[in-house]
């Protein structure tokens, strides 16, 4: 069975301060910190024993967990097993990077989001510098914040052309054409993230060949559907598993939309859905609602085209 991961355990706590996020400066107790290192050695183990599956894994903490050296050593560990195709984790790359140098390069991969405000810019810049010599895969990404403009263009331009860097509309936010304009000369995809898609009844990947795990290994289909499909530790989550139509009317978060039958976006970042890394070149159809300025969509990256690449119908 090929099976996708979303891990998130009980760590809630976080190094940095961003005013948009319920995490920021939280402080775990060192028992949740002992529970939290608990739960993620034995989902490690768990999935080190499914030598009769391939398995992907996403961490998906709340706050920080690259500061935690159990979720390097996990990195670290499930990256070296062949019956792992990848393991990723959502990070504000605010530790070291020397001890990917462990890690097989294949398989492991960074999915990195620069907070502008909360760490010096060429300390972020010369994080990801270490990541390419290392040879590590990893995408980079803002918050779609008229004060994160220029830190992400400068962002842009300093990064190599290979490294994408990816927008995510802020929550609750409504963008003019000419805001959404900007923000899609800096990523192409970001038509796909500014308005939430409509799911309900859609088929979606998750609860068939992908899920969401919690520290007690409470198996749900994703992180925004509280449904719960069984438990990975006694195998009670695979007759569960099946195609299902989403049950919410919408989904607004790349972690799930991106599994959306309904959207191109397995194609566009084939072999790169969990760290969010495009295959390149590739066409991008349109999102819903907007045309694509030819028949075909764009290629990206086109370094000739900067410019919208969208337009409302
Ligand atoms: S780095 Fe991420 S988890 Fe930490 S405060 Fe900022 S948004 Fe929240
Ligand atoms: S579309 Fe989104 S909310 Fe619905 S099941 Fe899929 S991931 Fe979950």
């Amino acid at each position: 069975m090929d099976l996708t991961i979303l891990y998130r355990g009980p760590l809630a706590s976080c190094d940095y301060d961003c005013p948009y996020c319920p995490f920021a400066k939280r402080r775990d107790t060192g028992e949740q910190l002992r529970s939290d290192r608990a739960a993620l050695e034995r989902f490690t183990a768990w999935a080190a024993a499914q030598t009769g599956d391939r398995l992907s894994v996403l961490f998906t903490p709340w706050g920080e967990g690259l500061v935690r050296s159990w979720y390097r050593k996990a990195l670290v560990e499930l990256s070296r097993l062949p019956h792992i195709g990848r393991v990723a984790i959502q990070t504000n790359l605010s530790g070291r990077t020397g001890w990917l140098a462990g890690a097989e390069r294949d398989r492991v991969a960074l999915w990195c989001t620069y907070h502008p405000g909360q760490t010096p810019y060429e300390r972020f810049l010369g994080r990801c510098r270490e990541l390419t010599a290392l040879g590590v895969r990893y995408s980079v990404g803002v918050v779609g914040l008229d004060e994160h403009l220029e830190e992400a263009r400068r962002l842009r331009s300093a990064l190599p052309p290979e490294v994408y860097l990816w927008v995510n509309a802020a929550e609750g936010q409504t963008y003019t054409d000419e805001q959404a304009a900007r923000w899609t000369d800096l990523d192409p995809l970001f038509p796909y993230s500014r308005h939430p898609h409509r799911s309900a009844g859609l088929p979606c990947r998750t609860g068939e060949s992908v899920v969401s795990v919690d520290g007690d290994g409470t198996v749900r289909r994703c992180h925004f559907v509280r449904a719960e499909l069984g438990n990975l530790y006694d195998g009670s989550y695979r007759d569960s598993l099946g195609p299902r139509g989403c049950p919410r009317d919408v989904c607004d978060c790349h972690i799930g939309y991106v599994h959306l039958e309904t959207l191109p976006l397995y194609d566009v970042f084939a072999g790169g859905v969990l760290e969010r890394i495009p295959t390149r070149p590739v066409r991008i159809p349109a999102p819903d609602g907007l045309v694509p300025p030819d028949p075909d969509g764009i290629t990206f990256p086109d370094p000739a085209r900067r410019t919208l690449p969208f337009v409302s119908r």
